[in-house]
């Protein structure tokens, strides 16, 4: 009968083996070829740059992967890069975006301290609403996006981006003001910016709701 000895001897021996001959590479690394799992934000961001699952890849002059502090407690997160943030590969830089500037610095803070995205990182055409293939080919980077910087809250943007995040079709305006959960995170949908422009009036809703957020943060 074998030892215990004897029997881990023999397994540490064909491991050895297994090493020398490449078998262990042949059988347990990713094929060549494929990528390797992403494990921060920047190795995120160059896989995400080179993407290709959508059409949308064909059209856009630039992917708008998301900017701001990977460390941030607060994400926006939007529906689609316009044209100018096509152009300038930076979410949010548009008249809308000069607005979500305008309302990060009313709640105190500076769009360094926040961390802004969208569900969809390449430009729709003619900014046309986001089609059912294009939100499941992108919507693994957002999620992994929303994993790695762990905020403490995040506010959709929108009803695209409420919808989609939080798995529901209840109406924006039914969904804002009000905090869900995704993953754990606290999430505030509030109306889009880009409504705000043409909707002045609810603005004081939105701040409302910033109100919320801003409490929440400093639990
Ligand atoms: N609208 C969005 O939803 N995202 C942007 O980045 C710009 C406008």
């Amino acid at each position: 009968m074998q030892g215990l000895d004897d029997i881990i001897a023999s397994v540490k021996a064909y491991i050895e083996l297994e090493k020398e001959s490449g078998l262990t590479d042949l059988f347990f690394k990713a094929p060549s070829g494929s990528m390797p799992l992403p494990g921060n934000l920047g190795e995120l961001k160059d896989q995400v740059l080179l993407c290709t699952k959508c059409e949308l890849s064909k059209t856009r002059k630039n992917v708008v992967f998301g900017s701001g502090s990977p460390d941030a407690r607060l994400m926006f997160i939007g529906e689609a890069p316009g044209e100018e943030e096509d152009n300038q590969a930076l979410p949010f830089v548009g008249r809308a975006g000069q607005l979500l500037t305008k309302i990060i610095e009313a709640m105190g803070l500076k769009r360094e301290d926040v961390y802004i995205a969208n569900i969809l990182k390449c430009r729709p055409p003619n900014n046309r609403a986001p089609l059912l293939p294009e939100i499941l080919a992108c919507e693994a980077n957002v999620k992994k996006q929303v994993e790695m910087i762990c905020p403490r809250v995040i506010c959709t943007l929108g009803k695209f981006a409420s919808q989609t995040l939080l798995k529901t079709e209840t109406p924006i305006s039914a969904l804002r003001g009000h905090f869900r959960e995704y993953e754990g995170i606290k999430v505030m949908p509030t109306f889009h910016p880009a409504y705000l422009l043409r909707n002045p009036d609810d603005k004081k809703l939105v701040w409302q709701d910033m109100k919320k957020v801003l409490k929440e943060l400093e639990k």
